[in-house]
């Protein structure tokens, strides 16, 4: 079941919930995109119909942030559970070691989809990796990497260009990659390659993961003005009208 948030549909599930749809996607052995929606996107979604329009075609869309959550409330309605990109990425490499199904890395800076990918691999080492490349392509050589990915015949590509770069990219190309799980994972390869740390457990507990990402990484700080214009639309749209 789904839930309209600002014309937007976003999947009624927990994690358990999602990690079934998914596996469903890995038998159907067709095409599906997954999007982890945070407020930004749905924010931007707002303004942006193209944006709108990827998303609620999405075969599964999870409530990425707390912020979708309390979004949910305000509509008066519920989402069970928080469903952020890295998290999926380590539920799904779990599941993948143990079923066989293969995985390609796309994104971040060379070398870090590698190294990202040697990490799960050293957790998991049934993990099978069916290709890496980095997110740094020019539009010209965007065939070529359609290619790389089509010819590596994985079972789920996670794409970590940032947000909605990976969105588009993978709407745009989900026939041609003919993956039968893609799915947009921000900025999780640096996380798990050890570039960045992600937010310790207690902040992350408290809902407050948002607030330790820009205390880490102060250039998010002009992204993270949107929130507050997010919040006042959400309490605009269902509050106050
Ligand atoms: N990135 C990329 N290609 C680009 C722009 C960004 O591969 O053209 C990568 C970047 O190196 C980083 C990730 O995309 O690994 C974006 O991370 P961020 O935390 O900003 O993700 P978001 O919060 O937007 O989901």
């Amino acid at each position: 079941m789904k839930i309209n948030l600002l014309g937007v549909q976003v999947d009624n599930l927990d994690m358990a919930g999602a990690l079934e749809k998914i596996a469903g996607f890995i038998t159907a052995q067709k095409p599906h995109q997954v999007v982890t929606l945070n407020p930004e996107m749905l924010f931007y979604a707002q303004k942006k119909p193209a944006l709108r329009k990827i998303i609620n075609q999405a075969h599964l869309v999870t409530a990425d942030g707390v912020g979708i959550l309390w979004a949910a409330r305000m509509a008066g309605t519920s989402l069970p559970a928080r469903i952020t990109g890295i998290d999926l990425v380590w539920r799904l490499v779990q599941i993948a070691a143990d079923e066989g199904w293969r995985i390609f890395f796309l994104g971040a800076l060379p070398g870090i989809a590698e190294e990202a990918a040697a990490q799960l691999q050293k957790h998991y080492p049934n993990l099978k990796v069916a290709g890496t490349f980095h997110g740094y392509f020019q539009p010209m050589e965007e065939p070529g990497v359609i290619t790389k990915i089509r010819q590596a015949q994985p079972d789920i590509l996670f794409t970590a260009l940032g947000a909605p770069k990976q969105e588009v990219f993978i709407a745009r190309h989900l026939r041609a990659l003919n993956v039968p799980v893609c799915i947009g994972v921000g900025g999780s390869f640096d996380v798990i390659a050890g570039r960045v740390k992600r937010v310790p457990p207690w902040m992350q507990k408290i809902h407050l993961e948002w607030l330790g990402r820009l205390l880490q990484e102060p250039k998010r700080w002009p992204r993270a003005l949107v929130l507050p214009r997010f919040m006042w639309l959400v309490i605009k749209t269902y509050r106050l009208a």
